[in-house]
């Protein structure tokens, strides 16, 4: 069995099966209850007014629900979706052919919105604020001319797994900001449910909460954990996911009682190593192998959120608790 990456963000071409799963409304949506709250509060508002949404802002970890919760806007307030990437937007041109597509109420999903240019992020200013956009035509050339276009109310909705590195007048261009936490084992289990449910294979509780307590409180995980240990029940016969075929799946992929994988493992191991002393994250993403966005938006956050590491002035350190746990690897009884 080949585990796909942990990187939440690398579907490890899985993109079909996850948007058979993806809740396509709020009630739908499981956990995050004051976000699913204040979005509630803040669309029937809008619908009520007849306005479109402010532009709504979602910050957090990959895999814990933002592009899910796009979608639903656009759904619930009845306009269509435009998408796009950060980075893939490399010109002005890129982000205008998208603008000037958009209709009154339409959403336009940005995900990795704090990778997009300094310039394009002064074009989206005047986007987001006067529903304006210059362009230019011809550029560099005598008859190169602006002009400017108007577009129609829309809704911008970002998604950041890094909202620090966004400049703060970004940030409050945005009406509604929101952050994602990761979710509790009650919740994640309920996820595993849903997501059985739609596939129609009976799971034990006791291996739904299983799967929920070691998927690093990310339903994208705990779904592909789920269809891993779907897998084996299939091989094995006709009856229920047990706990016992979840623990084994999960033995296969390496994944521990925490639902640590390898490369948690060795940054925890290179803290380990240094002993006392602060590790600045270039050196632990050399260390590891991996480059240093994702150790920092990928790893840390789980690993500080459990309350193993710390990040300090200086670098990253492991914590009494993230001690213990390399002990207990290292010196097993
Ligand atoms: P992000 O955009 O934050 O990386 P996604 O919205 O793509 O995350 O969510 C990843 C997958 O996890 C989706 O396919 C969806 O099936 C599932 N998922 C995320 N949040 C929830 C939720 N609250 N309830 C049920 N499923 C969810």
């Amino acid at each position: 069995m080949t585990d796909a990456p942990l990187d939440p963000n690398l579907g490890g071409g899985e993109g079909s099966e996850e948007e058979r799963l993806r809740p396509s409304s709020l009630s739908q949506f499981i956990g995050q209850a004051p976000l699913v709250h204040n979005l509630q509060v803040a669309m029937g508002a809008a619908q009520k007014r007849g306005d479109v949404l402010d532009h709504v802002l979602f910050c957090g970890p990959p895999g814990l629900g933002k592009t899910t919760l796009a979608r639903i806007i656009s759904e619930e307030m009845g306009g269509r979706l435009h998408s796009a990437n950060g980075p893939a937007l490399s010109k002005p041109a890129d982000l205008a052919s998208i603008l000037t597509q958009l209709e009154e109420g339409d959403v336009f999903f940005l995900d990795e919105i704090h990778r997009i240019s300094p310039v394009l992020e002064e074009y989206l200013y005047s986007a987001m604020e006067d529903f304006v956009i210059d362009i230019v035509l011809e550029p560099g050339t005598p008859n190169s001319r602006a002009i400017r276009l108007d577009l129609p109310p829309f809704t911008l909705v970002g998604a950041t797994t890094k909202e620090g590195s966004m400049q703060a007048p970004f940030r409050d261009r945005f009406g509604i900001v929101e952050r994602l936490k990761y979710y509790g084992v009650e919740d994640l289990q309920k996820v595993v449910e849903r997501s059985a449910r739609i596939y129609e294979l009976d799971v034990e509780g006791g291996a739904a909460r299983e799967l929920a307590s070691r998927s690093r409180g990310t339903p994208r995980i705990a779904n592909r954990f789920l269809r891993r240990a779907r897998d084996l029940a299939t091989l094995e016969g006709e009856g229920p996911l047990t706990l016992a075929m979840v623990e084994r799946c999960l033995e296969m992929l390496d994944v521990d009682d925490l639902g640590l994988q390898y490369l948690d493992r060795r940054i925890l191991e290179v803290l380990y190593e240094s002993g006392s002393r602060p590790i600045g994250l270039n050196a632990i993403a050399v260390a590891i192998g991996e480059d240093r966005a994702t150790v920092e938006d990928v790893y840390e956050p789980f690993l500080v959120q459990r309350g193993l590491i710390q990040k300090t002035g200086q670098g990253r350190m492991l914590t009494d608790r993230g001690m213990i746990r390399v002990h207990r690897w290292q010196s097993p009884l």
